[in-house]
């Protein structure tokens, strides 16, 4: 189930809020705490107002909550709101049965039992926003002792903890009711693969940005379909970090729906590759895409690498075939792609690589099995040497770019600079564009750059990073499914 989390201040706008995201969420968490005081004793009504199963919680401070009340004065409070029509109560694992008596028509009763006889689901919630407490197993099996639905919502700082997470269904196999949250950018990856962890559900926002890591509820319903995922859906995903400005979840999960193929891509914040192999076998993750910074060190731990991965010495592609990890590089062929034709009829002869990082090692090499002539200038003279060395290339200084002008077919611009929030640079600017040359920008956000905004005024012809990442992906795609992209899907990246 995925449950949208209400934080507006008066119950109108809760309630336009669930109109608007009705179509992607099976319940809502009324939070009292949010709400302005004189909403709170309308909140008894929600129920009735509308036809989602609403969970009642009026979260303390100390549990990430805003209640501006004493202890006493919230838990009276829960006891008369609670009267409500509410599908689920959410009580912090640590109130105790005593503090919850409350008094009505003369007669005393407690919450709890009052509760249950009236079929009330208590939720037993417990909060790190620190990290993960050492006896987490021990503490989902208290929580659900009584019977109740069993919540963690703890903070994840590494794959390894992201790994506790993912062990909670198999070490406390025998709560069977309970709902696992990782918070902050580690857990992302835990809300969406939710149910891969046991969970009964997972919170989710309007809009993103709730600085807990929650998704907003059309993605996670339209993008990722999280709450279709069951035993057979297969996992991949993307590592980096950062990662979730990513848009190869785009690409590949629209990919997947086009062709009715049960799977799921989820982006995956990494800290050490082998932590992250270690999470893989356990997940049973079949492939993945790597970003910055791990595409060299992937590479140990892959049994096969294809040529490309070899000559370039970085991976963006692994993929688990035979009981072993196969390495890819769809950056070699994603930028051979747009250029094939021009290659093909042998109109391009020399090239001019700005940049001589990794994006610049597999655009030489593929330049230079396509016998064509290649400079690399770069800010480091030292590393446009080395690679200059590693691709039989030329190389010189940024410096000395002015020099080129008129002198090759195609400039490719491999450096981050340009790139969103600072799209008014371009590192390329000595550079005099003709007009006869292909300009190619690796950067693909903006998607159109200064450099090529200045090719494009020259009347060059332009490739941007977009078409390059796409087909990259495209061919990802193809290795993780064994299927050609769909023709009509058209990710917005
Ligand atoms: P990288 O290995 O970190 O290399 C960065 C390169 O940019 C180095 O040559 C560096 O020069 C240069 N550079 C950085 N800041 C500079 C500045 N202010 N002025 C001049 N040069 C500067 O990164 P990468 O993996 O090659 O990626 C580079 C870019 O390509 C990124 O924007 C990435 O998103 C993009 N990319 C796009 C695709 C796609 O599908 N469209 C695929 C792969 C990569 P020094 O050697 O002097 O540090």
């Amino acid at each position: 189930m995925l449950c949208l989390t209400l934080t507006e201040d008066t119950i109108q706008d809760d309630l336009d809020c669930i109109r608007r995201n009705s179509a992607y969420v099976d319940l809502v968490e009324l939070r009292l705490d949010t709400l302005k005081d004189a909403e709170i004793a309308k909140a008894k009504d929600v129920p009735h107002l509308t036809d989602k199963p609403v969970i009642l919680t009026y979260r303390r401070k100390s549990d990430g909550g805003k209640a501006q009340v004493s202890e006493k004065e919230r838990l009276e409070k829960l006891c008369e709101i609670a009267q409500g029509d509410f599908a689920y109560v959410d009580i912090e694992g640590d109130v105790k049965k005593s503090e919850l008596r409350y008094e009505k028509d003369g007669q005393k009763f407690d919450l709890e039992t009052s509760l249950r006889e009236r079929g009330v689901r208590i939720i037993r919630s417990y909060h790190d926003f620190a990290g993960l407490p050492a006896d987490l197993f021990g503490r989902v099996t208290k929580l659900a002792s009584k019977g109740d639905i069993a919540k963690v919502a703890v903070t994840p700082h590494s794959i390894m903890d992201v790994i506790t997470l993912f062990r909670i269904q198999e070490e406390v196999k025998d709560v069977k009711e309970k709902i696992v949250i990782g918070m902050g950018p580690w857990g992302v990856c835990t809300r969406i693969l939710y149910k891969k962890l046991g969970s009964l559900l997972s919170f989710v926002t309007e809009g993103s940005g709730s600085g807990i890591g929650q998704l907003d509820a059309r993605t996670m319903k339209e993008l990722y379909r999280a709450d279709q995922v069951d035993e057979r859906t297969a996992v991949y995903g993307v590592i980096g970090n950062p990662v979730h400005h990513s848009s190869s979840p785009m690409i590949q999960n629209l990919g997947f729906h086009a062709i009715h193929f049960n799977a799921i891509y989820v982006p995956f914040l990494v800290d050490n590759v082998r932590s992250f192999f270690k999470l893989a076998e356990m997940v049973h993750i079949h492939g993945f895409s790597v970003t910055i910074p791990f595409k060299r060190d992937v590479l140990p731990y892959l049994g096969k690498i294809s040529r490309e991965t070899k000559q370039i010495g970085a991976c963006n592609t692994v993929v688990h075939i035979n009981n072993m990890w196969k390495g890819l590089n769809t950056d070699y062929y994603g930028f051979l792609q747009p250029l094939s034709p021009m290659l093909d009829k042998g109109q391009i002869k020399r090239a001019l690589v700005i940049g001589a990082g990794g994006a610049a090692q597999a655009v030489s090499f593929a330049l230079r099995n396509h016998d064509v002539k290649v400079t690399i200038v770069n800010r480091t003279i030292e590393h446009a040497e080395q690679l200059s060395r590693l691709t039989m290339s030329g190389y010189d200084s940024l410096d000395h770019i002015n020099q080129y002008s008129g002198k090759v077919d195609l400039v490719v611009q491999t450096t981050s600079v340009g790139m969103v929030p600072n799209e008014g640079e371009d590192a390329s600017h000595g550079f005099k564009f003709t007009g006869s040359e292909i300009a190619f920008d690796l950067v693909y956000k903006p998607r159109e750059t200064v450099f090529l905004s200045r090719a494009k005024q020259a009347g060059c012809r332009t490739v941007g990073g977009a078409q390059m990442l796409l087909e990259q992906g495209k061919l990802q795609f193809e290795s993780f499914t064994g299927y050609h992209y769909p023709p009509k899907v058209y990710p917005e990246i």
